[in-house]
């Protein structure tokens, strides 16, 4: 923008979102005045008192041109949206949702999962191999993205972008090493055995060194085998008392330990999923003051439930791993603001209502987390609990620089992807508000706080 004041003149706009409430710094500023780490900071416990400004975001061929203080450009675009009252967010990434394409489309599809994400505020979505067949070869990968490019409206030609995860070992068996170079070169961005973590940690090994001379990160479900096999409930008070047997934390920690200590011996990146509770918060601490590349991921209903949500057995509620007590939850919050835990994913796990109104034990793992992470945890934000410029690193910047995709940070040049939100709406979770096929959530009808509404990718409205 101009050094001066007054307004300046900037030619052939396609879209000007006006005065939209932005929270953190602004970069084309940065720019002009030449000056780095001058602007505000977010601050905890803003959004009660807040320091953000109105701006104006100026969108010209699927990109920003420029966010500025509202008024301070003088331009018209071919379309306007008054944004006032509205809060301006980048699109989200979310690296760890389950599409259920090819195999289990009575679960969700990958259409239903991309709406799903459209509605939910993500322009990226990574998903996982544990499909039907696996994602083990470059014909799965390939059809996972042509069924993505397929479910976007003709009319708008964008649409909420896919990246695969490919298969670590063929099938997921844990006995062979997937073709992964067939499979990067398909279009996987990572590689994972999802949720069957290899036993051999020799073969786990080879598949960190293969992985690594192709330039791709590995992603491991951290949870000793022998130890807790998917018991979705965790080892304590609740287990007991419901008579279940429950999965301790340390499950989560021997693997998470293991991994660590792998990718230092051998130099390589690794990215620990669904981080669940304080002892791999800690090893995960220890590993990045030695320096090891090791980056982790938790999720909104680690930060905001508690094991307490299957007291009565609600299958719901199942989810591996599975929900901890508070001091968990705690230490979540507080390692994800101060970095330790990089970045925030769904581990959206769609599942069929038939499928969960079962015994506890014989239900599935997993929660539909698409339609309802955005505001679960921008309430963390809200009420202070969680930082603004953790929750901008979590959803965006780190899951994008990690894996490799295209994010929105609104300096010039960027995608134009981000969205509007209205953090007082209030709305209820039910079938009627939720666009995952699958509604399996310990939040069904719960109020929640918090509602996207308007959605630009690559400067189009796909909501
Ligand atoms: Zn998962």
């Amino acid at each position: 923008m101009s050094e001066n004041n007054k307004p300046q003149q900037v030619k052939k706009l396609d879209l000007a979102v006006r005065s939209a409430l932005w929270l953190g710094p602004l970069k084309s500023q940065a720019k002009a005045s030449g000056k780095k780490g001058s602007q505000p900071k977010a601050q905890l416990g803003m959004l009660k008192n807040p320091k953000g400004q109105l701006v104006d975001v100026l969108v010209a061929k699927g990109r920003i041109v420029s966010v500025a203080p509202a008024g301070s450009l003088d331009v018209q675009a071919a379309k306007e949206v008054d944004a006032r009252g509205l809060i301006l967010l980048p699109s989200l990434t979310d690296a760890h949702t389950h599409l259920r394409e090819p195999g289990q489309e009575y679960k969700e599809d990958i259409a239903s999962g991309l709406l799903a994400a459209a509605f939910g505020g993500f322009s990226n979505l990574m998903c996982m191999a544990n499909t039907r067949p696996v994602n083990d070869t470059a014909s799965v990968t390939e059809f996972m993205l042509e069924q993505a490019r397929k479910s976007w409206p003709p009319a708008v030609g964008v649409g909420p972008r896919l990246y695969p995860i490919g298969a670590l070992t063929k099938g997921l068996k844990g006995q062979e090493l997937a073709s992964m170079a067939d499979l990067k070169d398909a279009g996987c961005v990572a590689v994972s055995n999802d949720g069957r973590p290899v036993e051999s940690t020799e073969l786990f090994r080879r598949a960190l060194e293969y992985a690594h001379d192709l330039g791709l990160v590995v992603i491991d479900h951290c949870e000793d085998p022998f130890l807790a096999p998917a018991a979705g409930v965790n080892e304590g008070v609740v287990s007991s008392r419901l008579g279940l047997a429950g999965q301790p934390d340390i499950a989560e920690a021997i693997q998470a330990s293991r991994d660590v200590l792998l990718a230092e011996y051998l130099n390589v990146p690794i990215h620990l999923a669904h981080i669940s509770c304080e002892k791999s918060v800690a090893v995960i601490r220890a590993a990045k003051a030695r320096g090891v590349d090791v980056t982790a991921e938790t999720c909104p209903h680690y930060l905001t439930l508690t094991e307490d949500e299957v007291a009565g057995y609600s299958a719901n509620a199942k989810v591996n791993p599975p929900l901890r007590p508070q001091a968990d939850v705690e230490a979540l919050l507080e390692a994800l603001a101060d970095g330790t835990i990089d970045m925030l994913a769904t581990d959206h796990a769609p599942h069929a209502a038939h499928e969960k109104e079962v015994e506890f034990d014989q239900a599935p793992c997993g929660i539909s987390g698409l339609d309802t992470a955005l505001a679960v945890t921008w309430e963390l934000v809200r009420t202070g609990r969680l930082p603004f410029d953790a929750f901008l690193r979590a959803w965006t910047t780190a899951p994008c620089r990690r894996f490799g995709l295209p994010v929105c940070t609104f300096a010039p040049g960027d995608p134009a992807d981000f969205l509007l939100f209205d953090q007082e709406a209030q709305w209820v979770v039910g079938p009627d508000t939720m666009q995952s096929k699958s509604k399996n959530t310990p939040l069904l009808g719960r109020v929640l706080r918090g509602r996207l509404k308007a959605h630009f990718l690559a400067g189009k409205s796909i909501v």
